[in-house]
């Protein structure tokens, strides 16, 4: 499989530490609010590519951080706790917060058909290993305490700019923008580790650490989940492409001088998800979220199919219009799926080539638009029906857009829908049968079927004369015979 490694800039050829085993980290929601489904389409297509590598037969050990603490309002270490923000917009506490917004992604993540990975940490059930951490890298010379912070000092790297050497000053806009400079800091790109100063005198989660009491920055939490449950060498880092500088910078940075070696080969990027009107932000105009697609008359997943018809690294652009033509698209495969009769034994061998063509898609740095088109070419292809919805089974394990399911749903609708018919039109005629003569005529329908079934043509015939001398003019239709009056 190629991976486009945001590391070497390169689609690599997909390699893992210990051969068929996968450790993957992904870069959690901090719970202060509602996710976004921009944020969303990361945990999308993390979730789509954790299922290909289980698919493609890779034993996947994923985790994933919780931020409950520590997340200031920008990135880089300034501004207001997020967390403290949504505790006061709320009138709650903090870990009612953290409890209430968790459960909410995780009730999105449901929606969205997004599978919650194998191991999940809230970062304050962590600090011990983040007060360990830091320890280490200030005995190591890493980190340097200043007006009571603690700050990791990027000066002792060989390299800090890993994702982009080349806009170095681009890069470093996420530590200025908007932002008081802080004078503790010997480089302008160090970071905290450990705050002890915080600006709020009401902080509300404070733990005791060597330099007193304090919380953890940021970036620390997800270096120490991974190293805790991922073990040292790490296959596989995950998150939006907004993550890659400072967090995902200042994660390599203290991980690897912590462990005196490299530490994950693999950056994995999603782009944004924007509005015509640039990008789509928690704070301006609307708040799109899981639940206003529901109120809107969306299946989530509409808006998961939504996000597989583009490719991870490209920017997509949200509109309602672009979203109708998902759902048109999403409505006329599920249709033409419910359309399959199941049942029957199926023929792997004869699937071959949609196999090959769904893997070839994939393994193309996840291309996501291309494994959609297979499932169309799976509806063109000589196969039989059970052969289909087997194929259609197996990559739905992946994608994830709950194609047998609507179908299924589709199905039992219609028969229901026919049912209804069928009942109709038994009691209009048990209705129309109340007049003798309505009886009669339907009599005599029923003897010409009866006549017909038992190939007696001769007296059919005679029964639509017999009927049609009383002024009755039958009328076969695919569903059955009916009259009129007249000729
Ligand atoms: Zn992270």
């Amino acid at each position: 499989m190629k991976l486009y490694n945001s590391l070497t800039h390169t689609r690599d050829e997909f390699v893992t530490h210990e051969p068929g085993k996968v450790t993957m980290y992904t870069c959690g929601p901090t719970v202060y609010h509602f996710a976004h489904i921009g944020n969303l389409r990361s945990y999308i297509m993390e979730d789509v590519l954790e299922k290909y590598l289980s698919y493609a037969g890779y034993d996947v050990k994923r985790a994933m951080n919780i931020t409950d603490v520590g997340h200031l309002s920008s990135d880089g270490d300034t501004g207001e706790d997020k967390m403290l923000k949504g505790a006061k917009r709320e009138h709650k506490t903090v870990m009612e917060i953290a409890q209430y917004y968790t459960d909410a992604f995780f009730a999105d993540c449901a929606k969205l058909n997004i599978k919650i990975p194998e191991i999940v940490v809230p970062a304050t059930s962590y600090v011990d290993h983040f007060i360990e951490m830091v320890e280490k890298l200030i005995a190591d010379g890493y980190a340097y305490e200043a007006g009571g912070n603690i700050y990791f000092d990027t000066s002792k790297l060989d390299e800090y700019y890993v994702f982009n050497k080349q806009n170095q000053e681009d890069l470093a806009v996420g530590v200025r923008e908007g932002v008081e400079e802080d004078g503790n800091k010997r480089n302008k790109c160090d970071f905290v580790l450990w705050f002890t100063k915080s600006k709020f005198d009401d902080q509300e989660l404070k733990w005791d650490s060597p330099w007193g009491v304090g919380y953890p920055g940021w970036h620390i939490e997800c270096s120490a989940i991974s190293l805790n449950t991922l073990g040292e060498y790490l296959d596989l880092h995950c998150g939006g492409i907004d993550n890659a500088f400072p967090h995902h910078t200042n994660e390599i940075a203290q991980s690897e001088a912590y462990l005196g070696h490299k530490w994950c080969s693999q950056w994995f990027h999603v782009l944004h998800l924007n509005t015509n009107d640039g990008k789509m932000s928690k704070s301006k105009g609307e708040f799109l979220t899981v639940s206003l697609l529901e109120e809107k008359g969306y299946d989530p997943l509409v808006y998961r199919f939504f996000c597989l018809q583009s490719h991870y690294r490209k920017s997509l652009v949200f509109s309602w219009e672009g979203l109708d033509n998902a759902r048109v698209s999403y409505d006329k495969l599920i249709d033409r799926i419910a359309s399959l009769v199941p049942g029957g034994e199926v023929n792997e061998a004869a699937c071959e080539k949609q196999l090959k063509a769904f893997a070839d898609a994939m393994d193309n740095d996840l291309n996501t638009a291309m494994a959609v088109t297979a499932l169309y070419d799976v509806l063109k292809a000589k196969i039989s029906d059970a052969d289909k919805l087997w194929l259609f089974e197996r990559f739905d394990s992946v994608l994830s857009v709950g194609l047998l399911d609507a179908a299924a749903k589709k199905r039992e609708a219609l028969a229901r829908e026919k049912a209804e018919a069928e009942a109709a039109a038994a009691a209009e005629r048990a209705e129309a049968m109340k007049d003798p003569f309505v009886a009669e005529i339907y009599a005599a329908i029923d003897e010409r079927a009866a006549a017909k079934k038992a190939k007696n043509f001769a007296r059919a015939d005679e029964i639509r004369a017999e009927l049609l001398a009383k002024g009755v003019t039958l009328i076969d239709t695919p569903q059955g015979t009916t009259y009129k009056i007249g000729e």
